[in-house]
């Protein structure tokens, strides 16, 4: 089913993004998630003519750049471009490995890690890899540019901090040059790799005890979260499988404590327990 006629403007200045986006308009980049939830508030009869605001033209919304300590990963980069990125290979492969996972080639191609933040998807795939990295992000409106740490920008499934009018520009995340990293997700095979849940860490090492961790999941709470009861546990132990799983089952009853019991406990609490169990043993290995 089509949609009807929506307005469509493709500003080529972030001045004029921010004007169109004043009024009304909603921000869309690859469109891969724009595009279905037009169509899903059309189908459910809740649709009202909406302005959309393009801002694939914007060439300062994309790439790429060294910052020194941080990368500066602009808005509209497109996930396939992530994926060789030389500095995210070496400094945070977790991102890159990331996205290599996301969507199909072709979602790849369109979609962006700025679309992908702003649409805050539960599971959404490059959220645990960028908390891991202690991301913050760059939002901009007509008069103001602030900076938001991406753990308190996530506020719920779709749900964000950002303001009205708001474009965000890019997200800043921390260079890793210690350590070792890690990225997992289960996902559904008929369901072109949407997570059903995933998981990140990154753990440093000083004389064989674990000096320095960053443990983030997504779909085990409304928004992806770093587990803090996580990290606490492993600061200052030797890395081990009976520590890993002592932290699986920390999370597994976060888990719990956040989301209660539903129809999915059964299944959920043996595959997150092991998940975490996993993605904590990888990074330990790669950080020896
Ligand atoms: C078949 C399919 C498979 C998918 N697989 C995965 C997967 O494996 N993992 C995963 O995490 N996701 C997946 N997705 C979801 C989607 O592709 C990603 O979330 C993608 O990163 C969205 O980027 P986009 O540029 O297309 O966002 P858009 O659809 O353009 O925008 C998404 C949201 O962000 C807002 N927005 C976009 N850019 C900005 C900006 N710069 N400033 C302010 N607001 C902005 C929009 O208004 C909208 O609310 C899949 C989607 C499809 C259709």
């Amino acid at each position: 089913m089509s949609l009807p006629p929506i307005d469509y403007e493709r500003p080529k200045c972030l001045h004029d993004a921010f004007s169109l986006l004043e009024e009304m308009g909603i921000p869309m980049a690859g469109g891969t998630d724009v595009i279905i939830q037009l169509r899903e508030s059309y189908l459910k009869g809740d649709f009202s003519p909406r302005l959309v605001v393009d801002l694939k033209d914007l060439d300062e919304l994309s790439g790429i750049e060294d910052q020194g300590e941080h990368i500066l990963i602009g808005a509209i980069t497109r996930l396939s471009d992530l994926i060789e990125n030389e500095l995210l290979v070496h400094y945070a492969p977790s991102i890159a490995e990331a996205a290599s996972r996301m969507g199909s080639i072709q979602i790849r191609n369109k979609g962006t890690i700025g679309g992908n933040i702003c649409n805050a998807a539960p599971c959404a795939d490059s959220i645990p890899p960028l908390l891991i990295h202690d991301a913050v992000l760059i939002l901009a409106s007509k008069g103001e540019t602030r900076e938001v740490d991406l753990e308190n920008f996530l506020r719920g499934p779709g749900k964000t901090d950002r303001r009205k009018g708001e474009i965000l520009i890019g997200v800043k995340v921390k260079k890793r040059d210690e350590g070792g990293e890690f990225f997992i997700k289960l996902a559904r095979r008929d369901a072109l790799n949407k997570a059903r849940m995933n998981f990140a860490a990154w753990l440093n090492l000083r004389d064989g005890k674990i000096s320095e961790a960053r443990f983030a999941a997504g779909a085990i709470a409304p928004h992806p979260i770093r587990v803090r009861e996580v990290e606490e546990l492993l600061l200052g132990e030797e890395p081990s499988e009976a520590l890993f799983i002592r932290a699986g089952r920390i999370v597994r009853d976060k888990m719990l404590e956040i989301t209660g019991r539903r129809w999915s406990t059964p299944y959920k609490s043996p595959v997150v327990e092991n998940l975490t169990a996993r993605v904590l043993s990888e990074a330990a290995r790669r950080a020896r």
